[in-house]
C-alpha cells in the first residue's frame, strides 16, 4: 500500500504536461463537424431545403423523398470528412447515451467497395432494445425497440483519434409507440406548452402567435482529480465518489478556490475541451473555479430545451474523454467527497417564441407586462402543484447527499421571485392592485423593475427554485442528471397552468371584464390558492423547514425512496395524461426504471464498502497493529515502558468496523421485499446506516494508522494535488 500511494504522489508532481494543438480561430472551428441547416442549404436543392427547414422550425413530419435526398447530401458531407461509420445517437431512460454504429460500406458483386446510406437508414434503426431498461413496458416483441432520427437536431460528427462516426440525434421507441427514451418527452412536452401559451395568448389578444419553445441553458459543475489518485480508488472508479476519506485539515473554508486563478493543467483541458464543444456547434460561454477545491464548473449560452438537453448530454460525454487524455478522472458526482461541496447542474428555463420574445422577461409595455406576469404565475402554480413531481425527477441516489444538506438546495420546493416581483404578486393577492382606474392598462413598470433585480448580488442562492431576471432557475438538479426530466417536468406543469390561466381567463371575459382586469382577478385567485409556495427568505433555515411544512403545507422530501413514488401519484398521473406527454403506462415504466436504478447503485456502493473495508483498510490497520506490537515488544525488553492507548484504540476501531461490515454483508444479501418501495426504504434506511457506520470506523482509523502504511489517497491529497 504505501509505496504505491506516495509513488502515485511522485508521479503525479512529476507529470509531463501534455502536448495540445495550437488552438484555431473559432470562426474556422465554430460548428464545422455539425451538419446544420447551413451546411444543408450548401448541398440540397431549394426545395428540399425549404421543406427541411420546415421540419427543422416546426417538427413537421418529412416527407420520404426529402430524406433521401438529406441522407445522401449528410453522407457525402461526412465522407468529404473522412467518416466512414454513423450511428444513431439515442437517450435510454439512464442519464447516458446509446450508440450503435454502422458502417457506411457495402460490397458490390466484384467485391468494390460501395457506400450505402439512404433515406430510410436514416429514419430509422433498429438497436436491440432488450438490454436498455424499459421497466414495465415488456410487449410481445421481447420490448425490442427502434430509433428514428430526430430532425430538429443536427447530426454531427464524433471525432476520435484514429477515425470518426457521424451522430444522427434520434428519438427511442418501443414498437408498440412507447417512449423508452429521455428525447420523446420532452419534444412532448414543448407540444403541449405551446399549446397551451397560444391559447392563452390569443386570448390575451395576440394575434400573430409563432410557435412557443422552451430554452436551456445548464450550468456543469464538476470535479477533477488525477487519474494517478483515482485509479488507486475503486470507490471513485466504480461508484464515482469516495466512500471513505477522513476530512482534510484543511477544506474549502478560507473560500479561496471559487473564482480563484484556474489551475494551469485545469486551464489547458478546458481548453482542449471547448475547442471540441465549439466544433460541435456547443457555444460554451463561462468557465471558473468553484467553491470546492478541485471543484470548477463550465456553462454554454442557453439554446432551445431539445438541442440543449443533446447538448448536455454530448458535453458530459466529451469533458469525461478529454479529461482523461489530460491525466483526469472527470467527477459528475453530485457528492465525490463528504464535508466538501457537491456539485449540481443550475437549469436555467425560458419559454419564448420569434413574435412575443421570452414570455417570462416583463418586456417594455403594460401589455408586455400583463403576459409576463400571467406566465410568471403559471410557473407559480406549477411549482406549487407540481412540487412532488419536481423534487421525484431530480431524485437519485448521488444527489440525496447533495440536496438539503447546508450548501445545496433544500428538499422543499418553493419559488424565490426577489423582493420587488414578490411585492407585485403579493399586492396582487391583497387586492391592492385592482384594474387601472381609466380601464386601460396599468403600467406595472416591471421591466424597470427586474433590470434592477438582475444584479446578481442580490440573488437568493438558498433557493432550489429562482426567477433571475428573465428566467427560471431550477438549482436542485444533480450535475449527473440528464436535464431533460427536470425541462419535461418545468414544461409539462406550464402548460397545465396556462390552461388553467386559459379557463379562468375565459370565465372573466365572459362576465366583461377587459384584460388587465381579466388578468389581474385571474393572478389573485391563483396567487390565494397557490402563492404560499414563493418564499424569499433563508431556503436552508431551520425555521423555513418548519414553517414550510407545518404552515405552508409543502413536502419536504429528502429521499429518493420517498420522493420517485410520488411520480405514481394521481395528481402527477392526471398531468401527463391530460397534456399527453406520458401515458400512465410510460410514466409506471419510467418509476420501475429510476426505482431499480436507486436500489443498484446502493448496492454496488454498499458492496464496494464491504470490499474496500475488507482488503484495504482492515490490513492496513494489522499491519500497523503488528508494527506497533514489534516495537512495544522490544522496547518491554530493554525495559522501556510505551504508552498502548494508540494501539488500543486501532484495535477497538478495527473490530468494530469489522462487525459493522458483517451487518453490512448480511443486508446486501436480503432479497426477500414484498415490493419495490420497501426495498427502496431499505436501501435508504437500512444499507446506507451501516454503510455510515463503517465509515466513521474507518475514517478514525485513516487518522491514527502510519501515514506510510495508509493505501487510499487521502482527501487533501486528491483535492489539492493538481
Ligand atoms: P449564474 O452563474 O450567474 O447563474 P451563468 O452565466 O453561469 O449565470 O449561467 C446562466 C445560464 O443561463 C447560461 O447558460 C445562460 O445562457 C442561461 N440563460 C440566460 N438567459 C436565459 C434565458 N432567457 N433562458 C434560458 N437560459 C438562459
Ligand atoms: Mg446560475
Amino acid at each position: 500500500g504505501n509505496a504505491s500511494r506516495l509513488q502515485t504522489i511522485y508521479q503525479i508532481t512529476n507529470r509531463e504536461t501534455i502536448a495540445v494543438d495550437t488552438p484555431e480561430p473559432l470562426s474556422k472551428i465554430w460548428a464545422s463537424d455539425v451538419f446544420n441547416l447551413a451546411k444543408m442549404e450548401e448541398s440540397l436543392s431549394k426545395n428540399a431545403f425549404k421543406a427541411v427547414k420546415k421540419t427543422v422550425q416546426t417538427g413537421v413530419e418529412l416527407d420520404p423523398a426529402v430524406a433521401d435526398m438529406v441522407a445522401a447530401a449528410m453522407k457525402e458531407w461526412a465522407l468529404t470528412k473522412n467518416v466512414k461509420f454513423y450511428s444513431h445517437i439515442f437517450f435510454p431512460m439512464t442519464n447516458i447515451t446509446a450508440e450503435k454504429h454502422d458502417g457506411f460500406i457495402v460490397s458490390d458483386a466484384d467485391g468494390n467497395a460501395i457506400t450505402e446510406f439512404t433515406g430510410s437508414l436514416l429514419i430509422k434503426g433498429e438497436p436491440d432494445g432488450s438490454s436498455f431498461p424499459n421497466g414495465s413496458i415488456r410487449t410481445t416483441n421481447a420490448a425490442r425497440g427502434y430509433t428514428a432520427w430526430d430532425p430538429t437536431s443536427p447530426a454531427y460528427i464524433m471525432q476520435t483519434d484514429n477515425g470518426s462516426t457521424l451522430m444522427i440525434p434520434s428519438v427511442f421507441m418501443s414498437w408498440t409507440g412507447e417512449a423508452l427514451d429521455k428525447k420523446i418527452p420532452l419534444l412532448r412536452s414543448n407540444h403541449a406548452m405551446n399549446k397551451a401559451a397560444q391559447k392563452v395568448l390569443s386570448l390575451m389578444g395576440e394575434t400573430e402567435i409563432a410557435t412557443l419553445n422552451s430554452s436551456c441553458g445548464a450550468e456543469q459543475e464538476y470535479f477533477l482529480v488525477d487519474s494517478n489518485f483515482a485509479n488507486s480508488r475503486p470507490d471513485l472508479l466504480l461508484a464515482g465518489r469516495t466512500l471513505f476519506g477522513a476530512p482534510p485539515a484543511k477544506g474549502q473554508e478560507f473560500d479561496d478556490h471559487y473564482f480563484g486563478s484556474i489551475p494551469m493543467r485545469v486551464q489547458v483541458f478546458m481548453q482542449e475541451f471547448e475547442d471540441k464543444l465549439y466544433k460541435l456547434g456547443i457555444p460554451a460561454k463561462t468557465h471558473h473555479n468553484e467553491v470546492a477545491p478541485g471543484q470548477f464548473e463550465i456553462a454554454p449560452y442557453f439554446e432551445s430545451a431539445n438541442i440543449a438537453a443533446d447538448h448536455q448530454q454530448l458535453m458530459m460525454t466529451l469533458m469525461k474523454k478529454v479529461a482523461k487524455k489530460h491525466g483526469f478522472l472527470c467527477l459528475l458526482h453530485e457528492k465525490p467527497f463528504a464535508g466538501i461541496n457537491g456539485s449540481g447542474k443550475h437549469v436555467n428555463w425560458s419559454v419564448g417564441n420569434a413574435t412575443q420574445g421570452n414570455l417570462l422577461d416583463p418586456g417594455d409595455t403594460p401589455h408586455d407586462n400583463l403576459n409576463f406576469l400571467l406566465f410568471c404565475g403559471a410557473v407559480i402554480r406549477g411549482v406549487e402543484k407540481f412540487g412532488p413531481l419536481l423534487r421525484a425527477v431530480i431524485a437519485s441516489a448521488s444527489n440525496d447527499h447533495r440536496l438539503g444538506a447546508n450548501e445545496a438546495p433544500p428538499a422543499i420546493l418553493s419559488v424565490y421571485l426577489g423582493d420587488q416581483l414578490e411585492k407585485v404578486f403579493q399586492d396582487i393577492k391583497d387586492g391592492k392592485i385592482a384594474t387601472s382606474a381609466k380601464g386601460g392598462l396599468m403600467d406595472l413598470g416591471l421591466s424597470q423593475i427586474l433590470k434592477f433585480e438582475r444584479d446578481p448580488g442580490d440573488r437568493n442562492r438558498t433557493s432550489p427554485f429562482a426567477f433571475t431576471g428573465n428566467r427560471f432557475e431550477f438549482r436542485a438538479v444533480g450535475s449527473s442528471q440528464s436535464v431533460s426530466g427536470p425541462l419535461v417536468a418545468m414544461n409539462t406543469m406550464l402548460a397545465d397552468s396556462l390552461n388553467w390561466i386559459a379557463d379562468k381567463l375565459e370565465a372573466e371575459f365572459a362576465k366583461g371584464s377587459d384584460k388587465a382586469g381579466a388578468s389581474i382577478a385571474v393572478l389573485k385567485e391563483l396567487m390565494e390558492t397557490y402563492g404560499n409556495v414563493v418564499f424569499g427568505g433563508d431556503g436552508y433555515s431551520s425555521e423555513w423547514h418548519e414553517m414550510a411544512v407545518k404552515e405552508r403545507g409543502l413536502k419536504n422530501i429528502p429521499n429518493t425512496a420517498d420522493a420517485l413514488p410520488e411520480l405514481l401519484e394521481e395528481p402527477v398521473k392526471q398531468l401527463f395524461a391530460s397534456t399527453g406527454v406520458l401515458s400512465p403506462v410510460e410514466l409506471k415504466s419510467r418509476y420501475d426504471v429510476y426505482a431499480e436504478q436507486y436500489i443498484l447503485s446502493i448496492q454496488v456502493e454498499a458492496k464496494l464498502v464491504v470490499d474496500m473495508a475488507k482488503t484495504m483498510i482492515y490490513p492496513a490497520a494489522m499491519n500497523y497493529l503488528s508494527e506497533l506490537a514489534t516495537v512495544n515488544s522490544k522496547m518491554t525488553e530493554m525495559g522501556i515502558e510505551l504508552d498502548s492507548s494508540v494501539a488500543e484504540k486501532v484495535a477497538v476501531e478495527s473490530n468494530a468496523m469489522m462487525a459493522a461490515v458483517a451487518k453490512l454483508s448480511t443486508a446486501i444479501q436480503k432479497h426477500d421485499f414484498a415490493s419495490i418501495e420497501e426495498h427502496m426504504q431499505f436501501c435508504a434506511n437500512d444499507i446506507r446506516g451501516i454503510m455510515d457506520d463503517v465509515r466513521v470506523h474507518a475514517d478514525t482509523l485513516e487518522v491514527e494508522v502510519a501515514d506510510d502504511l495508509w493505501p487510499l489517497p487521502k482527501y487533501q491529497e486528491m483535492l489539492f494535488i493538481k
